[in-house]
């Protein structure tokens, strides 16, 4: 039984049938795919072990050695499944993956999973089922204020949700409550700059209206104080502006910045694109000034897993309801949910991980 059509839930549910299963998937939503039908479907890791452990330093170095060690060949079993890919580089000289377009990826993975017959829409799990293996797989809490308020930061409310609104912290209560215990880095999210109210912010928009140039910019709080980014995922900045008043940060970017690159885009591209969505955006002789708010992503904090992807007896934790990837920086949380969703499935059937 597994908790979740996401990225973690369907990869478990797809393993299991590989393996000879017949899994049931409960998905909350009417629509299956979490988050990851939302994302830019970039499954990476970082080219160096080395370098990984030094920009999440808080994981766990085991999980994170099964990680680095297993995403190559899984991203060739996501392949064979059908999953559509549209780049085989990141663009990022640090690391490595593939790009996949997310709705085909969701597909592919949906008929892996078994379709209609084995993935169950509407249909949230409440509470475990006596007896039975059980795959948490809900997408961590970045949907729950009251618990983005309890973990990781007061302006909980402030935030703007840029994840799919399903993932409210089931795993982890049902987790807590089989025995669990939570990992490292509970109070870390990603996030992202987005446009600032007015804005309009659709879940289309999630990936087009990211503002991401901290690297750029002067980055100030409401109060005046600043940030220096000091990370190529921003993840730094992110982390600070969840915890600022109002969620709110202000990016003053010099007009001669506005033609730099970063990824598929320009500053200025990222900058317009801000103001037609709403943002205020103020644009003097020298500078343009965008206001910005987090927008949460996922969670990165979870249950703590060990190398099996076990929570408690019988319970398997992955994707954003398990801890101890990506602490302390940033890693690819498709990434995660995709090897750890295929190992809770091995072991769930009682097969070596
Ligand atoms: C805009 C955006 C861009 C992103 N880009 C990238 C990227 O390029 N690369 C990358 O690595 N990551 C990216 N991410 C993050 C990535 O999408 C997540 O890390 C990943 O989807 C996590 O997988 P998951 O299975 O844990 O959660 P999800 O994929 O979100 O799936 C969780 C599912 O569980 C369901 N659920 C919740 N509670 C219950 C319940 N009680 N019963 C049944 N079902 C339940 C939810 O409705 C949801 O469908 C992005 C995310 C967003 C939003």
């Amino acid at each position: 039984m597994v908790a979740g059509a996401g990225m973690a839930g369907l990869a478990a549910a797809a393993e299991a049938r590989r393996l000879g299963a017949a899994p049931v998937v409960f998905e909350k939503l009417d629509r299956a795919g979490g988050s990851m039908r939302l994302s830019s479907g970039v499954i990476w890791r970082h080219r160096d072990f080395r370098r990984f452990r030094a920009e999440c330093p808080g994981g766990d170095p085991e999980l994170q050695r099964l990680l680095f060690e297993r995403l190559d060949a899984d991203l060739r079993w996501l392949e064979s499944l059908g999953a559509p890919v549209t780049a085989r580089d990141t663009g990022n000289p640090l690391t490595s993956g593939v790009r996949f377009d997310p709705e085909g990826l969701t597909e592919a993975l949906i008929g892996a999973a078994g379709g209609g017959a084995g993935v169950r829409l509407a249909s949230p799990l409440h509470e475990l089922p006596d007896g039975l293996p059980v795959i948490l797989a809900t997408g961590g809490f970045a949907a729950n204020a009251a618990l983005v308020r309890e973990h990781v930061t007061v302006e909980a409310d402030h935030l703007l949700l840029r994840a799919a609104p399903g993932s409210t912290g089931d795993g982890l209560r049902l987790g807590l409550a089989a025995g669990a215990r939570t990992g490292p880095g509970l109070d870390e999210v990603y996030a992202r700059a987005m446009p600032a109210p007015p804005a309009r912010v659709e879940p289309g928009d999630f990936v087009r209206l990211a503002q991401l140039y901290a690297r750029h910019a002067e980055v100030t709080n409401e109060r005046g104080e600043p940030h220096r980014n000091a990370t190529w995922s921003e993840i730094d900045t992110a982390q600070w502006m969840a915890r600022q008043p109002r969620a709110r940060a202000w990016f003053r970017v010099p007009r001669a910045a506005l033609g730099e690159r970063v990824r598929d885009r320009t500053v200025g591209e990222m900058v317009d694109a801000a103001e037609a969505a709403g943002a205020p955006v103020r644009r003097e002789a020298e500078h343009v000034t965008v206001e910005t708010v987090a927008g949460i992503t996922t969670t990165l904090g979870g249950l703590r897993i060990d190398r099996a992807a076990r929570a408690a007896p019988g319970v398997f934790a992955c994707g954003a309801d398990a801890g101890g990837l990506a602490t302390g920086g940033y890693a690819s949380g498709l990434a995660a949910a995709l090897v750890f969703g295929r190992m809770a499935a091995r072991a769930a059937l009682g097969k070596s991980p």
